[in-house]
């Protein structure tokens, strides 16, 4: 079996040449408005943008933003991520004002070496998320070279994604080596013993990651509210906590499986309960096999989270997707932020987190610097927990993607 390699930046010949960038530059904005409130998609593909502009290359930048489903949102614009990025920069950040076509094509040629350029957003024409082969075409019409540093999206084959990739000479940006690298590394060559720690809203969403990574993992930890999914599998009564029971039988085969593999899983022993889904609900910590009727789990307790946090203790690596509560509200986030304490607190250990959720959960402590690494792609870093090829990988690859299967 051959193993595909991904091709790098430092692979390609790159002087002078005028490259298309595919950046995810989806970023948050204040609710309402156009002004961004957290720029670190920005700021993390900036490596690759500098190591461009300084070979002289023209960097020809693309990313979708929101979801305009193929028309033009004035919300949706680029404009003013291009003028954050000029800002951190230090360098003028034009926009071309469509994505593809003759306007671009001039703005293109009259970009000095070393200069960059801003697409309009990719996905006010339908054929990007369609994977159009004429709209793949006519963006590497633009460009000699493709780079993808789209970590964020890599689990879309869209034309920006994956039908450009196969037209044009393709390497993977600094940001999407780094996210591939670190996350392969840790599913695939870990250091043990490995700790996978499991938790958010739902069972459903994380099916697929728990069956892989109870295949590789020597401790499994489950928190959040799909936490009550495998309490009620073991029989308890989860009171009003949001079950969904239809998935039930796959949480029993996933403790089976540990069980089988000699997989420590550990279950919450005790947890915060609440008699309403609200940030002011009244709350008590009870046994987890003590919930009151009509309450409903809202964190990991203060003993679950000592034993987590003494479970990590030992750990060679750590993957991490999910909050052990919900964490956006400061009364259930207590679980979440021992555990990123903890994990920050490890001199030896790789720690690797994915999801949007626990990243904001593990930012809003200041705490993200000291982790190995925290996941730039939500969507995308739990795909690839799951074990699939995604797709903008693949392509860079020449390889087919699983996701036809
Ligand atoms: P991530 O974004 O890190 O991948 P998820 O999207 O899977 O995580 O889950 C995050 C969401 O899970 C948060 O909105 C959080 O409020 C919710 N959540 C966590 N624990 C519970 C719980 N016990 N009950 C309800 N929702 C929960
Ligand atoms: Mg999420």
């Amino acid at each position: 079996m051959t193993i595909a390699k991904l091709v790098t930046l430092r692979d390609l010949d790159l002087d002078g040449k005028t490259v298309l960038v595919r950046v995810d530059f989806n970023v948050p904005f204040r609710p309402g408005s156009t002004e961004i409130s957290d720029d670190s998609r920005v700021r993390a593909s900036l490596a690759t943008i500098r190591f461009l502009a300084d070979r002289r290359c023209k960097v020809i930048l693309c990313s979708h933003v929101g979801r305009p489903k193929g028309r033009v949102v004035e919300e949706l614009r680029v404009q003013p991520i291009a003028a954050r990025l000029a800002e951190i920069i230090g360098r003028p950040v034009p926009i071309a004002p469509d994505c593809v076509g003759p306007g671009a094509a001039a703005l293109v040629d009259s970009t000095p070496p070393g200069g960059l350029l801003m697409l309009e957003n990719l996905r006010f024409h339908p054929g990007e998320e369609a994977n159009d082969p004429g709209f793949a075409q006519a963006l590497a019409a633009l460009a000699q070279i493709y780079v993808n540093d789209a970590f964020g999206a890599a689990h879309r084959a869209h034309a920006s994604t994956d039908g450009v990739a196969r037209l044009l000479p393709a390497a993977a940006g600094f940001l999407m080596q780094r996210e591939i690298d670190i996350l392969g590394s840790v599913l695939n060559a870990p250091r043990r013993p490995l700790v996978a720690i499991l938790g958010g809203a739902k069972v459903s969403d994380k099916i697929a990651a728990l069956q892989n990574l109870v295949t590789r993992a020597d401790k499994l930890l489950i928190g959040g509210g799909m936490g009550a999914a495998f309490l009620k599998a073991n029989g308890m009564d989860v009171g009003a906590s949001l079950v969904e029971d239809d998935r039930l039988d796959v949480a029993r085969e996933i403790a089976d499986d540990a069980a089988r593999l000699d997989v420590q899983m550990l279950l919450p022993t005790d947890v915060v309960v609440t008699d309403a889904f609200a940030e002011s609900a009244s709350r008590r910590v009870t046994p987890a096999d003590q919930i009151p009727p009509g309450w409903m789990i809202m964190d990991i307790g203060p003993q679950t989270a000592a034993a987590y946090v003494e479970a990590v203790r030992d750990a060679g690596a750590v993957i991490w997707n999910g909050p052990m509560g919900v964490s956006e509200w400061p009364p259930f986030a207590e679980g979440t932020n021992r555990l990123a304490r903890a994990l920050a607190a490890l001199d030896h250990a790789v720690t690797v987190l994915g999801g949007g959720s626990t990243a904001e959960a593990v930012d809003a402590l200041g705490l993200t610097d000291s982790m190995t690494h925290v996941s730039t792609g939500g969507g995308a870093s739990l795909e690839f927990l799951e074990g699939r090829t995604l797709p903008g990988v693949a392509a860079l690859m020449n390889i087919p993607s699983d996701y036809a299967a």
